[in-house]
């Protein structure tokens, strides 16, 4: 016979038990962490200077107004998209891990990491109407099982009392986007997106969720569905920045 697993109510117990330890390195950590303090410091923040559409960082003191390599010769047609930390180190294998490996329990470190956004000046304040998970396609959600955005969504949209509304959907199953240059990214992307049947996002503020921003270009493209539908503005912000 196979063991059987705990019931589901003495699992609060279980845990009384076993401490909480760091999803990084395993140190014990509080209860109510994710993350060890010596793994919190090591994960690489965006430090200002970084340019203030897409928030890609430049080394150097930068002292007036600039358009960043990315964000030069084409247009996005997000308000700003903002990220916290960079997707590397330790960030990106928490992201690779909670995508690629199904650790979905990883939704709450890089929930913190999402919510941080709103500690930015392009952020802090701001009102908000309803809060949009970047779709996936129907095919890639049902081979993956779940959609990373909506996970981080629901989390931020529970912390901050802002409703979820997942009013995109995929309509083109694209080719993995990293096989592509910026250029074909765009081009790829074009007509991926549409608003879903019966929603209404006219006159609203929307906060768009992604889990990485790479070049920018789904966020893009998602906000530029959003603005032709009538939304009054799309703020982008992800848990990572590439
Ligand atoms: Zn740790
Ligand atoms: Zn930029």
């Amino acid at each position: 016979m196979p063991a059987l697993a705990p019931p589901r109510i003495l699992k609060p117990l279980v845990s009384l038990f076993y401490p909480a330890t760091c999803v990084v390195c395993a140190e014990n950590v509080e209860r109510a962490d994710y993350l060890c303090a010596d793994c919190q410091r090591r994960a690489p923040r965006i430090v200002a200077p970084f340019c203030a559409k897409c928030s890609e960082p430049f080394s150097g003191a930068i002292t007036q107004s600039f358009r960043c390599a990315n964000c030069e010769h084409r247009v996005l047609h997000f308000d700003c998209a903002v990220a916290a930390y960079r997707s590397r180190g330790l960030v990106r294998r928490l992201v690779h891990q909670f995508k690629y490996a199904g650790q979905r329990h990883l939704r709450h470190p890089l929930a913190g990491w999402l919510g941080e956004t709103l500690n930015d000046a392009r952020l802090r304040g701001r009102h908000f109407d309803i809060i949009v998970p970047v779709p996936l396609h129907s095919t890639r959600q049902r081979e993956r099982g779940f959609n990373q955005a909506t996970l981080l969504a629901e989390l931020l949209a529970k912390s901050i009392a802002v409703p979820l509304r997942p009013v995109l959907e995929r309509i083109r199953y694209t080719t993995t986007q990293t096989a592509y240059d910026r250029a074909e990214r765009m081009e790829n992307l074009h007509g991926a997106f549409r608003l879903r049947k019966n929603r209404d996002v006219r006159d609203l503020r929307v906060l768009l969720i992604d889990d990485v921003l790479t070049t920018g270009s789904t966020l893009s493209e998602c906000a530029r569905v959003l603005k032709a539908a009538g939304a009054i503005s799309v703020h982008a912000a992800t848990a990572a920045r590439a």
